[in-house]
């Protein structure tokens, strides 16, 4: 590897993945594709190809900033996935043809100053599930990539903390100690450590951290990890419902995540935009008929999904989605990789609001029924496919978020929805 690369690391916790072949990340999945795969995609002349000739095979994305992604069949299958579940690239070129997201997928390396750590995408069932080897052994899959692409494991710059206000690393890292610490408390459920994080953000977003030397920062964000335990005692006691603005903005947000669910196949076409289109306004509305997504929810109505309390929910079933929670903290993959530009006050809020949703959605895919490790893993697949996903990590997602921390409601969300 160059001298300007960083060393690649697995995390102090340990993943388990390999691959099944289920096919699923080649579904529904955007695969965005940088110059070298541009290139390499030209090299392989897919429009002289005969079951190619004038299928679209690439698409552009963004007005301002050119983005590619691989393009999808109109049910949201990759262009390129054969009737035999098989990547035609493969098929056709090798491994080492295919685009880089697919080689590498789903390894993670999450580049900070000094170090690049390895984590999984639970995007990937079996990833979500831990199922398989330690993460560790397919260490050299990350290291041939960035042999490649030697960007994916150089330094790159801190996030901003708070709005524009972007410190060092070091200091940044004050901020993601102390959030990864909360998030990984033993001492307390997930739905606790989420709502400490959210009213450690709440407090943190109201200080002036600009002038603040580092032992300053420091001392300041020890005495607010320390004190939010206590704050959030009465939201537990009271669990109130969240207010009529705050709920419209979450179901806003439900249904962008709902896109990505795996149950739900959408089709390119007018009539599934109106479709959508129309299933926006229900969610915005909030009462009656939830509409249907696909045949893998049972009817229902949104008044039944907000009073229904979830059923036998144990431990073990919940050991998943709190891992999810638990690796985004240590990797800072949601810090640095989920959504790139946003400040990290706002990244910790966009994580902890994906946990009512996935909620919401195991609510949606029971029915009456309690939930089974599939339903967890599917809901871990989903809000995991919001990383890198147009609606969720643009501005509107970021207003929507910025809006409910300002009417207070994020830590109600969590603990109401998990109740
Ligand atoms: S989703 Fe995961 S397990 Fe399934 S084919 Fe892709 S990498 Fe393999």
């Amino acid at each position: 590897m160059s001298d300007s690369t960083l060393p690649i690391k697995t995390l102090p916790i340990v993943e388990r993945w390999d691959c099944t072949s289920c096919g699923q990340c080649c579904r529904g999945t955007e695969i965005p594709l940088d110059d070298d795969d541009l290139q390499q995609l030209r090299r392989q002349q897919w429009d002289r190809h005969p079951d190619y000739q004038g299928v679209q095979t690439v698409v552009r994305q963004g007005m301002l900033r050119r983005r590619y992604r691989l393009a999808q069949r109109d049910d949201g299958r990759c262009v390129f996935l054969t009737g035999e579940g098989r990547c035609r690239i493969h098929e056709e070129f090798g491994l080492a043809a295919k685009p880089l997201v697919c080689r590498v997928y789903p390894l993670q390396l999450v580049p900070l100053d000094d170090v690049a750590l390895l984590t999984l995408r639970r995007s990937c069932p079996a990833a979500a599930a831990d199922q398989g080897s330690e993460l560790r052994t397919h260490r050299d899959t990350a290291v041939q990539a960035v042999r490649q692409r030697p960007q994916l494991a150089q330094a790159a710059p801190p996030p901003p903390i708070i709005g524009s206000v972007r410190r060092s690393w070091p200091d940044t890292r004050l901020v993601t100690d102390a959030l990864e610490r909360l998030l990984t408390d033993e001492q307390y459920p997930l739905v606790r450590r989420l709502a400490h994080g959210l009213r450690f953000c709440d407090v943190f977003a109201q200080c002036r951290i600009r002038k603040q030397d580092r032992p300053q920062l420091a001392e300041l964000v020890t005495l607010l990890a320390e004190g939010v335990r206590q704050e959030v005692v009465d939201l537990f006691r009271e669990r109130r419902a969240p207010g009529r603005a705050a709920s419209v903005l979450f179901r806003q947000i439900v249904a962008d995540y709902l896109r990505l669910h795996p149950r739900v196949s959408l089709r390119e076409s007018w009539r599934e935009r109106l479709r959508l289109a129309a299933a926006a306004v229900a969610f915005v509305r909030g009462q009656g008929p939830v509409p249907r997504w696909g045949d893998g929810f049972p009817e229902t109505t949104f008044e039944a999904l907000e009073e229904r309390k979830l059923g036998h929910w144990g431990v073990e079933l919940q050991q998943p989605l709190q891992r999810y929670f638990e690796t985004m903290a240590v990797s800072l993959q949601y810090a640095v990789a989920s959504r790139p530009g946003w400040p990290l006050i706002d990244n910790f809020r966009a994580l902890a609001v994906a946990y009512p949703v996935a909620l919401w959605m195991l609510r949606y895919a029971c029915g009456e029924r309690e939930p089974a490790t599939e339903d967890v893993i599917e809901i871990i697949t989903a809000i995991d496919r919001g990383q890198g996903y147009a609606p969720l990590i643009g501005r509107q997602h970021r207003r929507r978020i910025s809006q409910l921390a300002a009417l207070g409601e994020l830590e109600r969300l969590v603990i109401w929805h998990a109740r």
